[in-house]
């Protein structure tokens, strides 16, 4: 098998069985019991797809099986409105994407009467729809000849082929792409040898443990017989994530809490929040403004969240307030932006809306040690 020490040369990449073997090997050894893999629903495997953008099959298996109880079909998800399909994304992160999965099921059924399309270039032009997913929904739910070049495929490809270079370069990656076109299967398979790519990635060639004894690729690898399977794909330059430092304000009025709907657009858009606050503002004031009387106040433990660009370091202050709040939000510590909606909730119920991850641990662990939650 020829050797690569830059995906430049991709074209002289195809070896003989790289689709078989990697056929043969899903048939026998690849993971056949996942929900998603008992269908050829676009509409779920689209799901799927989405959902395990960026996360885990393990964190995505309940949220998988709640979401299609509540919408079973896409007419039904394009039918809800965004508030109801919040709720059933809360704690999977990376929100747009659910935002997208709204706008996407509308734009389906407007625009192809419900049914998704089966060609790769128009499944892309849909919200939420990268030229990998597309690939996947094309190959797994139409049958389609069209390439996946996820992260785990892109790793095992870098492997197996000793791709150098930055795979998140648009240089680098146009070449790796062309590369995963020329290794599709020929004639039969297409659904089996993406499955296979996928299973491959996730439970053999991981990214800190690969098992290549157990790896169908194993004779040809380039990484593991040159033994560079550490050092393969190389990593991405990242800059360091700066970090944010806001307060979070737990605005108390007898057993109730004040919650705010954030923005649609930006971090956390369209969850239910805490209102923030930015570091160097004045509390007292700002809750005065707001048409409150504070009457006490208590620092509680810092929380730190990452995003992929930052990390947010939040100072949570509990506050007792009287009085009636004037709606309109409070300021969320962007020019021109407020929370477009408020609502006191009864401490326990505040984990019914659809909040981020982080706040709903915070609020979880004041309302256990405020008494008033058992768990
Ligand atoms: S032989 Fe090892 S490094 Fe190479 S593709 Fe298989 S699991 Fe990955």
């Amino acid at each position: 098998m020829p050797r690569s020490r830059s995906p430049s040369v991709a074209p002289t990449f195809a070896f003989g069985g790289f689709a078989d073997r990697v056929i043969r090997w899903q048939l026998r050894s690849g993971r056949h019991s996942l929900p998603w893999q008992a269908t050829q629903d676009a509409y779920r495997i689209w799901l799927s797809e989405v959902m395990l953008q960026q996360t885990q099959v393990a964190a995505v298996l309940g949220y998988y099986s709640r979401f299609l109880e509540r919408f079973p079909t896409l007419s039904e998800l394009a039918a809800a409105t965004l508030d109801e399909v919040m709720p059933y994304w809360a704690g999977l992160g990376y929100y747009s994407r659910a935002r997208n999965l709204w706008a996407c099921a509308r734009e389906v059924q407007t625009h192809y009467r419900g049914q998704f399309p089966a060609d790769p270039a128009l499944l892309e032009a849909l919200p939420g729809i990268g030229r990998s997913t597309a690939g996947a929904i094309a190959a797994l739910a139409f049958g389609r000849r069209a390439a996946i070049l996820d992260g785990n495929v892109r790793r095992v490809l870098s492997r197996v082929f000793g791709i150098e270079g930055d795979l998140t370069q648009a240089t680098v990656l146009r070449e790796v792409w062309l590369l995963a076109e020329g290794l599709l299967p020929r004639g039969q398979g297409i659904g089996p040898y993406t499955q296979g790519l996928m299973d491959l990635g996730a439970t053999v060639c991981t990214r800190a443990r690969p098992r290549c004894e157990a790896c169908p690729l194993a004779s040809d690898c380039v990484a593991r017989i040159e033994n560079r399977v550490k050092e393969l794909p190389h990593p991405r330059r990242r800059a360091a994530r700066p970090t944010r430092e806001q307060r979070l304000l737990i605005l108390r009025q007898a057993s109730s809490i004040w919650l705010e709907r954030r923005p649609e657009r930006g971090i956390w858009g369209g969850l239910w929040s805490l209102p923030e606050l930015e570091i160097s503002a004045d509390v007292i004031q700002t809750i005065r403004d707001r048409g409150l009387n504070p009457t006490a106040l208590q620092d509680l433990p810092v929380i730190e969240h990452g995003f992929s660009h930052f990390v947010l370091r939040a100072y949570p202050v509990e506050v007792q307030v009287e009085g009636e709040i004037k709606l309109g939000g409070v300021d969320s510590g962007r020019p021109g932006q407020t929370a477009p909606q408020g609502q006191w909730l009864d401490l326990a119920d505040v984990t019914s809306k659809a909040l981020p991850k982080p706040v709903a641990e915070l609020l979880r662990t004041f309302c256990r040690e405020s008494g008033a939650c058992d768990s």
